[in-house]
């Protein structure tokens, strides 16, 4: 679709002055015959369709709005409705998620719905394709969205930022078919299957007898080969990784065919019912074993790999469980050297066995390995993040409103304990400063402190939803408001955050 922005400037003062909006400049452009903007007044954004011939009131019939004519123009104001969305999607598809397959890329999580245009300023140029729809279930059921609010949030950003490069989208850590479903309806495009709940995390601690005895057990029909073509097939193979060969002797077999069979099978499963319900829509494919108790094995990692392939699983990225701790919003705590050796020896096996994506999930503010990704995986990397977004706009509320960020520091504090249960983060309250006598221009230094990082980053959810005894939300408005009322500043925030992220990557 051809795009032109000569006459934009020219376009942004008309439709200021048609609509009485103030106008995103980086939004306006000619496109198929019309002229598109995004527009606000009183903090609320308005989609612009315009042409500066005839009454224009039969404009696209697709769009829901009200016509406005001045300035020799027609213009249909559009409210920010799914179903507008929807429309946009279909007109301009540049504004529609599509694959992203092997470039190099970036996961932007955005729990509050408002930061692509951040993450997009973080993007361009960066050599990453932003993936900016992206959400878990799990998330999504903690901040009361829906897979269409995910995919239109971004709709909106990437045209209120003018962005026209193409974007991914990311239905993260999908753990039963019918999300898949939910997802693909609503326009999602990589689907990261989370095969976790069905890893045999025990394993690790299983003597020879009890291998062998769950290894003959194992639902060789279902995986479609037999117990002694699973072992001619690995035990005594070498496998090349370049700086070392690796191969399987009978233990280690048994111990990854027993450890990950179960989450090979539902990988499998999860990808034919995909593969089905896409029915023609684009889809691509990630898999994520990151959330297990103990490291994801170099020997591990091949025998996953191989089992799917062997299964005729096709995906894009794929995401161990590396050594050390990815905690939340901190840098990596762990032994470099160590991760260095392991990390090479992944990176070999994803080129090995196909040349798919390494993907790096809790992966925000790990700058100490980032330069060790890039060099072993080259362009063949996925960087996941998703709360250290969050992170920065509280840091904007910190500098806005230290009123109500006094306040959300207080509920953080005390509702730690009970919402980090389902994280890895190590904070210690006692470690958490008193800030009842801190000045408020030192608030926003806070959101550097390891501590108050985790604090405000496992307790996200519950600051979002939680409601006051006498109704309403207790936080959620006030804090998107802030954000409104200072769109710049928290772009810029955000965007100087995870351009720091993706520059450690050269
Ligand atoms: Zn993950």
């Amino acid at each position: 679709m051809n795009i032109d922005r000569t006459n934009s400037a020219k376009y942004r003062a008309s439709l200021a002055a048609v609509t009485g909006m103030d106008i995103y400049s980086a939004s306006v452009m000619e496109a198929g015959g019309l002229i598109w903007a995004m527009g606000s007044k009183d903090f609320e954004k308005f989609l612009l369709i315009s042409t500066t011939c005839g009454c224009g009131c039969g404009l696209l019939p697709d769009f829901e709005g009200s016509g406005v004519c001045g300035e020799g123009m027609a213009v249909k104001v559009c409210a920010l409705t799914h179903d507008n969305a929807v429309a946009l999607r279909k007109a301009l598809p540049f504004t529609a998620p599509q694959l992203v397959g092997l470039s190099r890329s970036v996961g932007c999580g955005d729990r509050l719905g408002v930061a692509t245009p951040g993450h997009i300023r973080a993007a361009r140029g960066s050599g990453f394709v932003p993936i900016l729809a992206q959400q878990s279930i799990r998330e999504m059921e903690r901040t009361g969205r829906t897979p269409e609010n995910v995919i239109d949030d971004a709709t909106w950003g990437i045209m209120q930022e003018g962005y026209t490069d193409g974007y991914g989208s990311d239905a993260d850590h999908l753990k039963q078919p019918e999300y898949i479903d939910s997802c693909l309806a609503a326009g999602f495009t990589l689907f990261t299957v989370d095969p976790g709940d069905h890893v045999d995390n025990a394993a690790h601690g299983y003597d020879d007898a009890e291998l062998e005895a769950r290894f003959v057990k194992l639902p060789f029909a279902d995986l479609g080969i037999t117990a002694d073509a699973m072992k001619a097939a690995y035990e005594g193979k070498e496998f090349d990784l370049g700086q070392s060969v690796l191969s399987f002797d009978h233990h280690s077999l048994l111990k990854a065919a027993v450890k990950y069979s179960g989450a090979v099978l539902h990988t499998v499963g999860m990808y034919r019912h995909l593969v089905e319900a896409a029915a023609g829509r684009p889809y691509e494919l990630e898999v994520s074993v990151d959330e297990t108790e103990t490291p994801t094995t170099a020997l591990e990692h091949i025998f996953i790999a191989s089992e799917l392939k062997r299964l005729g699983v096709e995906w894009v990225s794929l995401a161990p469980r590396f050594v050390g701790r990815f905690e939340k919003g901190v840098d990596y705590i762990g032994d470099l050297s160590e991760f260095e050796a392991r990390f090479a020896e992944h990176a070999a096996i994803a080129k090995l066995l196909g040349g798919y994506k390494i993907s790096l999930h809790s992966g925000s503010d790990k700058f100490s390995i980032y330069p060790i990704v890039a060099r072993y995986t080259g362009k063949l990397v996925h960087l996941k993040t998703a709360g250290t977004s969050y992170l920065e706009a509280v840091r904007v509320v910190a500098a806005c409103d230290p009123a109500l960020f006094r306040e959300i520091f207080a509920f953080a504090y005390d509702r730690y304990e009970t919402d980090k249960a389902t994280y890895h983060v190590s904070a210690y309250m006692e470690r958490v400063p008193d800030i009842s006598g801190m000045d408020d221009k030192d608030l926003p230094g806070l959101l550097d402190h390891f501590d108050v990082r985790q604090m405000l980053h496992v307790t996200f959810g519950s600051v979002l939803t939680t409601v006051k005894p006498e109704g309403g939300l207790l936080f959620r408005d006030r804090f998107m408001d802030v954000l409104r009322r200072n769109e710049e500043l928290h772009y810029e925030t955000l965007a100087a955050h995870m351009k720091h992220h993706l520059e450690l990557f050269g």
